[in-house]
């Protein structure tokens, strides 16, 4: 897919303030630092669409992009940031669930995982709760220039039988990324068309 526009179209903190109009949407979402904001910039080859955040877990907006005027590109706050209280966390989990089982719109979900890490039981439980309701995922593996093909091959069978032995019956499709070097944009990018196609 060549991304031909890409603009910002609204921020917002509730899901029934969402756009109205009825375009498949994808949303992106996960730990703070992860790689997000730069992931949105190096897909839609726009250098700061997405803010790449300097405060972790102080962004707690639904931001909406919409891409060539016929799908949205949605923004989720980072989640999992240490930092803040409790109240702020059972806050942040209503906000997020009740824009994935509310929002008609959201064709699939994408979870980022920073490559280098073992599997971190937030993004486990995370992914857990989307299986439990049904809401189609797949896996971004991003900052995969931070480690050589070997390393990446590993982390991802670890992260995989996990998953497994988390009693998935399959695992999820994934992608491997690097905002660094472009690695995965096309593969993402085709494989959201080829669902805006079905
Ligand atoms: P966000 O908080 O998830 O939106 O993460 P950011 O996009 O702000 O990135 C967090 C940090 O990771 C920044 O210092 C980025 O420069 C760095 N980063 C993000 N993606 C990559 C990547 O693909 N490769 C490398 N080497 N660094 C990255």
């Amino acid at each position: 897919m060549q991304i031909k526009s890409a603009t910002f179209v609204i921020s917002n903190t509730d899901v029934s303030r969402c756009p109205n109009e009825p375009l498949p949407e994808y949303a992106f979402i996960g730990r703070s630092n992860v790689g997000k904001s730069s992931l949105i910039n190096m897909l839609t080859e726009r250098k700061s669409l997405a803010k790449t955040s300097g405060r972790p877990g102080k962004t707690q907006l639904i931001n909406h992009f919409k891409i060539n005027g016929n799908w949205f590109l949605v923004d989720l706050p980072g989640y999992g940031y240490a930092r803040v209280s409790k109240t702020a966390k059972s806050k942040f989990q209503k906000f997020i669930t009740s824009y994935f089982s509310q929002r008609k719109q959201l064709v699939s979900a994408f979870i980022l995982i920073d490559i280098r890490h073992s599997p971190q039981a937030i993004d486990m439980e995370f992914m857990q709760w989307l299986g439990e309701n049904q809401i189609p995922f797949s896996i971004v593996f991003t900052k995969a220039d931070k480690l050589k093909p070997k390393a990446i091959e590993r982390n991802i069978q670890a992260y995989l039988q996990a998953m497994l032995d988390d009693l998935w019956e399959e695992t999820p499709n994934y992608f491997v990324t690097s905002s660094s070097n472009g690695t995965g944009r096309e593969e993402l990018l085709d494989y959201i068309d080829q669902i805006n196609k079905q």
